[in-house]
């Protein structure tokens, strides 16, 4: 079996790749590794082959992760759903957060995060599918929901995210993040300026890079198949 090791040099390599092809600086593609229903182990293994990023859907798991590695200086992303009962833990414990899609949670973060901590880096998330069932925000409300979160003190609004819909062919994989991208760039045209597009997995990261992801966040690729 290939070792998490391994693994992250590979993708490093893939990523500078699809970089290159994109006509874009490889160190414009942040890693963030996902690590959710990964052990610990694995997280070490990273982490000391230099990977810094880490990302978890499952707040106590996320938190019991980040409480044993204290002494590596790692930075913690939340991408799962989050509830509004679980904020507190979340703003105290965690770096970012991309999955925001209403105002009501990113007041919370804002009004929970620790005075003594760096500002809680946030994502929206939009629903670039416009799927029913799907969280994110729709694009009629993204201006109205980003100026908002601009305003709360303790929330650095940093960019997008996406989660879309799986599709097999690079053609048709590039056209949500192409969606997403102009959202950011209409955002601009407003004022509302962001420097970060958290877009691509495993599975379509390539379209992503060629759309302008800033972070891709890639779980199975990088520590295997999860529990
Ligand atoms: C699980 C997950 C990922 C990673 O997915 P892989 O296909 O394993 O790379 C990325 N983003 C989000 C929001 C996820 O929930």
């Amino acid at each position: 079996m290939i070792g998490v090791t391994e693994n992250l040099a590979l993708i490093k390599d893939l990523l500078a790749s699809a970089a290159k092809a994109a006509g874009r600086e490889p160190g414009t593609v942040k890693l963030l590794g996902v690590s959710k229903k990964q052990p610990l182990s694995k997280i070490l293994a990273a982490a000391d082959a230099g990977l810094v990023d880490f990302g978890e859907n499952f707040v106590q798991e996320g938190v019991d992760k980040i409480d044993q590695t204290r002494d590596r200086n790692l930075t913690w992303h939340f991408i799962g759903h989050l509830q509004n009962n679980k904020t507190r833990v979340v703003a105290e414990y965690f770096d970012w957060v991309h999955t925001i899609d209403n105002l009501k949670t990113a007041r919370r973060l804002s009004e929970q995060r620790p005075g003594a901590l760096a500002p809680l880096n946030i994502c929206l998330q939009v629903n670039v599918d416009n799927e029913a069932a799907k969280s994110g925000i729709d694009f009629d409300h993204l201006q109205e929901l980003a100026t908002a979160v601009c305003e709360l003190p303790n929330l650095t609004l940093r960019g997008l995210m996406c989660l879309p819909m799986q599709r097999d062919r690079l053609d048709e994989q590039r056209k949500p993040f192409v969606r997403l991208r102009q959202m950011a760039e209409s955002l601009r045209s407003f004022g509302i300026e962001t420097d970060t597009l958290s877009m691509g997995m495993s599975g379509d990261y390539q379209a992503a890079i060629l759309e302008g992801a800033t972070i891709v966040r890639i779980g199975t690729a990088l520590f295997g198949e999860r529990k």
